[in-house]
C-alpha cells in the first residue's frame, strides 16, 4: 500500500518505519526541514532502539522517503496517517492546533478515496471536527473518508511494540474504510478490534488513565508497606498473579511521566467535567502521583534534617529508559526541588543529558558518567532504571564522601547492596537497610 505519514515523532516515525519493514511504501512528511535533512541521511532524530536500523534499511530498500512537502508527500497516497503532536494546552486540555493544521495541510492534495487516518491521541469528537474542516476545504463531502487508529507503542520499546502490537483499534462509521486499514496491519497478524470512532478515540483516554491509575494506586499501597513494615514488591508479585489483576504497571517508584500519561489522565479528567462526570478518581491519580514524584526529596530531607550544600548524585533523567524523552519526566520536578533545598545536584542519562539541559539548564550539573556524578555525592538518586545505573559498579559507591542510595525504582541489584556493609539504602515501598 501507498501510506503516508504527517510527523516524524515517537509515534510517525515508527510507525512510518514498521510499515515500510513490512512492506508498504511510505512518505513521512514533517514541517522540521532539519529532522527530514537528518532522516535523509539516515539518522534518527530521537533514540528509540532498533530505529536507526530499521530506518536505514528500509530507505535504501526504497521504502521510506521523507519530506517536508505536502504535495510530493500525499501523491496517490492511499492512506494518510496524522501523527503529530497533542501537547497538553495551558488549561489543560489537549492542544489540537497542529492537527487542524494538518487538515488544512492535506486538503488540497487528498485523492478520491484516500483515508484520513488519526493515530494521534485525540478527545472524542475530534475526528468528526476533522473531518469537517477537510470538507470546507475540500468541497468533496462524499470522498472524505475517516478513521480512527489510536497508537499503544511504548517509548524505548517503540519498533517492537508496533511489529508486535497487543491489538489493533481501528473505529471507522463505514465497514470498507475500518477493512482497509486493517489492511494496512495484516502482515503483523495481529488481533484487530473494530468499533465507532469515538469509541476508538475513548478507548485510548480509558486505556491510559487505567494504567496511571493503576500505578497511583501501587504507589499508594507501598507508602502504606512502609508504615505498616511489608515489602510492595512481594505484594506486586502477590497480586499480579491474579489474572485479573495482571503482573505488569505494579512497580511502585516515583511515579508516571512522560509525554502521555499526565497529559492524557488530565484530558480525560476535563471531558469527563464537560459532561457533568465528576471523575474524582483521576483527580487522585493525580494527586497521588505529583507527591510521589518528590518522594525521594522527602526521604533525603528526614535522612540529612536538611539539603543545604549536600550533593546529590541524580541517576537517570529521561522518563524511562531506553528513551531520551524529558517530556514530563519525574526527574525535571525532583531536580528543582532539590535545587530549592538548596542541594548541589549533579546529573548522568546515558541519553538524554541534552534534552535535560535544555529544560534545567543551569539549575543542575550534568556528569558524563555514572562515576563522574557519584563522586564525592552525600547520596545517590536513582530516578530512571537504565541498565547501565541498575547494575552500577560497586566501587564507584567507595567514591561517595557517604554511600546512601534513595531507589527511587526499587531496581539497583541486590548483589551491589550486598557488596558493601556500610551503604545505606532507601528503597520505596521496602524496607531500608541501614
Ligand atoms: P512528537 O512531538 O514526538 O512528534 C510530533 C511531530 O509532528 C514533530 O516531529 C513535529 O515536527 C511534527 N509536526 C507538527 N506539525 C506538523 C504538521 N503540520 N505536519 C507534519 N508534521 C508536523 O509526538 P509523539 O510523541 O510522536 O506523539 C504524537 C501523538 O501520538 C500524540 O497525540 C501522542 O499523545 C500520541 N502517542 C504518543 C505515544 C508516545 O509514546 N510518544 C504513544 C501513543 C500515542
Amino acid at each position: 500500500m501507498k501510506i503516508s505519514i504527517l510527523g516524524t515523532g515517537y509515534v510517525g516515525l515508527s510507525t512510518g518505519v514498521c510499515m515500510a519493514e513490512i512492506g508498504h511504501y511510505v512518505t513521512c512528511i514533517d514541517i522540521n526541514q532539519q529532522k527530514i535533512n537528518q532522516l535523509r541521511q539516515g539518522f534518527s532524530p530521537i533514540y528509540e532502539p532498533n530505529l536507526e536500523n530499521l530506518l536505514q534499511k528500509n530507505t535504501k530498500a526504497g521504502r521510506l522517503t521523507f519530506t517536508t512537502s505536502h504535495q510530493e508527500g500525499l501523491d496517490s497516497a492511499e492512506i494518510i496517517i496524522i501523527a503529530v503532536g497533542t501537547p497538553q494546552g495551558e488549561d489543560g486540555s489537549p492542544d489540537l492546533s497542529y492537527i487542524i493544521q494538518c487538515a488544512k495541510d492535506i486538503s488540497p492534495y487528498l485523492t478520491d478515496g484516500a483515508i484520513v487516518v488519526i493515530k494521534s491521541t485525540v478527545p472524542v469528537g475530534t475526528n468528526e471536527n476533522i473531518q469537517k474542516i477537510i470538507m470546507n476545504r475540500c468541497n468533496r463531502e462524499s470522498t472524505i473518508k475517516m478513521a480512527s487508529n489510536p497508537e499503544f507503542l511504548r517509548q524505548g520499546t517503540a519498533i517492537n511494540d508496533t511489529l508486535h502490537p497487543d491489538r489493533i483499534i481501528i473505529g471507522a462509521n463505514k465497514k470498507e474504510v475500518a477493512e482497509k486499514v486493517g489492511e494496512m496491519y495484516l502482515p503483523l497478524n495481529a488481533p484487530m478490534i473494530m468499533t465507532s470512532i469515538r469509541s476508538a478515540e475513548m478507548i485510548k483516554y480509558a486505556s491510559n488513565a487505567f494504567l496511571a491509575t493503576k500505578l497511583s494506586y501501587i504507589n499508594e499501597i507501598a507508602n502504606l508497606c512502609e508504615k505498616v513494615g511489608a515489602d510492595v514488591t512481594d505484594i506486586a508479585v502477590g497480586m499480579g498473579a491474579d489474572k485479573r489483576i495482571g503482573e505488569s504497571f505494579l512497580q511502585a517508584g516515583i511515579g508516571y511521566g512522560g509525554s502521555c500519561f499526565p497529559k492524557d489522565v488530565k484530558a480525560l479528567e476535563l471531558t469527563a467535567n464537560q459532561h457533568g462526570i465528576h471523575f474524582s478518581m483521576l483527580k487522585e491519580t493525580m494527586r497521588i502521583n505529583n507527591e510521589q514524584q518528590v518522594i525521594l526529596v522527602t526521604k533525603a530531607k528526614k535522612r540529612f534534617g536538611h539539603l543545604r550544600a549536600r550533593k546529590i548524585a541524580l541517576l537517570g533523567l529521561s522518563f524511562k529508559p531506553n528513551t531520551d524523552d524529558m517530556r514530563d519526566a519525574p526527574s525535571i520536578k525532583i531536580a528543582k526541588s532539590l535545587a530549592n533545598e538548596g542541594a548541589e545536584v549533579i546529573a548522568y542519562d546515558p541519553v538524554a543529558n541534552s534534552n535535560a539541559r535544555k529544560i534545567l539548564g543551569n539549575t543542575i550539573n550534568y556528569a558524563s558518567s555514572v562515576e563522574d556524578a557519584a563522586i564525592d555525592a552525600d547520596a545517590i538518586f536513582i530516578v530512571t532504571d537504565w541498565d547501565e545505573i541498575k547494575h552500577l559498579d560497586v566501587n564507584i559507591l567507595k567514591k561517595m564522601r557517604w554511600p546512601i542510595i534513595f531507589d527511587g525504582r526499587n531496581c539497583l541489584d541486590e548483589n551491589i547492596i550486598n557488596a558493601l556493609d556500610i551503604v545505606e539504602y532507601y528503597p520505596v515501598g521496602r524496607p531500608s537497610i541501614i
